[in-house]
């Protein structure tokens, strides 16, 4: 069955990073994926863009990309972002039968106990974590999420089609460096920022005077 893959964020901005991640998960699960800008984060503080700026700057990443969508469902709902609502939002759309995964970043996922609900996660969708600098799958699970996942890794992306929900897929790609923090304190100090974005975001950057102030 087609698998329906989620990829959520701040994306404040995006990044080539944020993009290469989103490829590497549309070639390998051969799914389209939708990048959902969060609307009031809860796992961080305040963006430094608004809302629709974020969404704009991704509609602008992922023009003529195919297999990139953006959705903007988290903005149109009032409240925190919370992943689980979301969830519970698209399995009523979807049914209980179709795959759906999460895309996350492995720095997330290793946080993943700090998020609202985050047992019932795995009864709602799969999850796949891409590899991050800085960070091991190997060695920084905290030990209740390593009881939770380890019987769920899957060892071929072709399962997440096979059942709903539930399994942990590791998106295995060359590493990307750039953050986002990284990159707006970049833009406030003046350095080389522009090679860390798509050239139409960067010019979008400029034109409204985003991250110049220091955080
Ligand atoms: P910051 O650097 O400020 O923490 P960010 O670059 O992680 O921001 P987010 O919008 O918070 O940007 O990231 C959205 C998702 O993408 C998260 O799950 C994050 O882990 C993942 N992600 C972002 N950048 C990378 C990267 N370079 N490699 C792997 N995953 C990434």
């Amino acid at each position: 069955m087609a698998l329906h893959c989620f990829y959520g964020g701040t994306f404040d901005p995006v990044h080539l990073g944020h993009l290469a991640i989103a490829r590497a998960a549309r070639d390998q699960l051969q799914a389209t994926i939708r990048l959902m800008p969060a609307s009031d984060p809860p796992h961080r503080p305040a963006p430094g863009a608004t809302a629709e700026q974020r969404l704009q700057m991704l509609a602008l990443a992922v023009h003529g990309e195919p297999g990139l969508v953006v959705d903007r469902r988290e903005l149109d709902r009032s409240g925190p972002s919370y992943s689980v609502e979301t969830l519970r939002e698209l399995r009523q759309t979807l049914g209980p039968l179709q795959p759906l995964a999460l895309l996350v970043g492995a720095d997330s996922f290793v946080g993943l106990p700090t998020w609202h609900q985050w047992r019932r996660l795995f009864d709602l969708a799969h999850f796949v974590v891409a590899e991050r600098p800085g960070v091991s799958l190997d060695q920084q699970l905290p030990a209740e999420l390593q009881q939770v996942v380890s019987r769920r890794w899957a060892s071929a992306s072709s399962q997440l089609h096979e059942q709903p929900a539930g399994l942990v897929f590791r998106l295995r790609h060359p590493l990307q460096p750039e953050s986002a923090s990284q990159l707006r304190a970049l833009v406030a100090s003046g350095g080389q920022w522009k090679p860390l974005v798509p050239a139409p975001v960067a010019d979008f950057i400029e034109a409204h005077a985003l991250y110049t102030a220091r955080e």
